[in-house]
């Protein structure tokens, strides 16, 4: 960052763990290069931001070298129960934390996803302070914890800057009964059998045309909304079938959606979330055959 002189790198090892980040880093000199710049003064704080395996992550704390900060994915959800690329929050932060190094957050609303509940939940949230946003939880749960530094958060509209200076000027920490509100609403969010696609499109392009994204998010919308019937003796089938099928042709043209997955799978292996994209493609494309001709 030009305007801090802060410098971060990432570490996002994969499966070949210790190993690739010494490749990364170590063999070929660049950490060394780095700790000499931070000597002579050229970058003021030096520090990395992780995805990976648990291993990875207390090996570099395990070097001696001292970091200025360090990124994690944090949020109510990750807390305590982060997807398969990822390690718990509650460990990650506790480890950085025992050793007084700062941290910066990133993921605060889960791509977006906790700021998008499906209605039961919001109604949950907003029952107990219906005039804050449901963003404004997830924001809080990360500014909760002394050791954080920074959250960072995307934000496109007005309105979102305006609810993160209404949340953040001044913060109103989470109480004790208040994170475990959240923590049993993380495991209420769980139980929908949503595909845990938070948008980032790095899967994307596929050099086939599909929409990949588009199409798990309005997978997720449906689930959500309770649009995805199990069976054709569901009270709401008639109506959900029509919201499922026309929302699908609205939000995802027909030359990109599902059925033209080739399986090629040049995908999944960039999907931050290990989500199996083919095989969720798919199973959404048999489901939609299902709708298509009322075989449910
Ligand atoms: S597996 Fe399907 S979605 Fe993924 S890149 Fe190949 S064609 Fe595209
Ligand atoms: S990379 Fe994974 S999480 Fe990101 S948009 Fe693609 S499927 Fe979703």
């Amino acid at each position: 960052c030009l305007f801090c002189n802060l410098l971060i790198f990432s570490v996002c090892c994969g499966e070949t763990g210790i190993k690739t980040f010494h490749d990364r880093y170590i063999d070929n000199g660049v950490l060394d290069f780095l700790l000499k710049e931070r000597e002579e003064g050229r970058i003021r704080n030096l520090g990395w931001s992780f995805h990976g395996s648990v291993e990875v992550f207390d090996y570099l704390l395990s070097l001696d070298v001292k970091w200025d900060f360090v990124q994690i994915q944090m949020n109510y959800v990750d807390w305590r129960h982060a997807s398969k690329r990822n390690v718990n929050a509650e460990y990650l932060y506790g480890e950085l934390s025992k050793r007084g190094i700062p941290v910066v957050i990133m993921e605060p609303l889960l791509g977006g996803r906790l700021s998008k509940l499906n209605d039961h939940l919001v109604a949950r949230l907003k029952q107990r302070r219906p005039e804050n946003s449901v963003a404004s939880w997830a924001f809080r749960f990360a500014g909760t914890y002394p050791d954080v530094l920074c959250v960072l958060s995307g934000m496109t509209y007005m309105e979102h800057l305006q609810d993160n200076l209404r949340t953040y000027s001044p913060l109103e920490p989470l109480n004790d009964e208040e994170k475990e509100f959240l923590e049993e609403t993380a495991q209420l969010m769980l139980q929908f059998p949503t595909i845990p696609c938070n948008d980032c499109k790095y899967c994307m392009p596929c050099p086939y045309g599909l929409d990949i994204p588009a199409i798990l998010v309005h997978y997720n919308k449906c689930v959500n909304e309770g649009n995805v019937p199990k069976s054709s003796q569901d009270e709401n089938y008639r109506r959900a079938r029509r919201a499922f099928l026309i929302g699908y042709d609205r939000s995802v043209p027909k030359l990109r959606q599902a059925s033209r997955c080739t399986g090629c799978d040049q995908c999944s292996p960039h999907c931050p979330q290990r989500i199996d994209i083919p095989k969720e493609l798919h199973r959404i494309d048999a489901y939609v055959e299902q709708l298509k001709q009322e075989t449910l």
